[in-house]
């Protein structure tokens, strides 16, 4: 397949979850600066954000992610640096910490992707 008919084609679903995309056009930018996110796709026009308050359940979605960091990390940091329990906890902790600014992003993604699959379009 030719360079330039590969950037046209679309993304797969997990490669726009990923890349943090749209739901719909899966082109547009979910996020535009770091922390911030869109209100609205920049290339399809997709509300994200459709309400005040409306990433409240992206929070509880982050817990996804969080836990296994902690959980993970802090067996992970027992079992491989054999540290005590509270170290490993704070290393853990710390990795999360690290962390945090993707666990915000993809959580948001998450929920914007959920939701759009409950509740389409607007
Ligand atoms: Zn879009």
């Amino acid at each position: 397949m030719p360079a330039a008919m590969a950037t046209v084609q679309r993304l797969g679903l997990l490669q726009a979850i990923l890349r943090q995309r749209c739901p719909r056009c899966r082109e547009g930018r979910i996020f535009r600066r770091r922390l911030t996110m869109y209100w609205f796709c920049p290339v399809c026009e997709l509300r994200f954000l459709r309400e005040p308050g409306y990433t409240t359940v992206a929070i509880e979605l982050s817990y996804i992610f969080t836990i296994p960091i902690l959980l993970g990390g802090t067996v992970f940091f027992m079992a491989v640096l054999h540290l005590e329990i509270i170290l490993a906890a704070v290393a853990a902790t710390i990795l999360f910490v690290v962390l945090s600014p993707l666990v915000f992003r993809y959580s948001r993604v998450l929920w914007v992707y959920l939701d759009q699959r409950l509740d389409p379009g607007r």
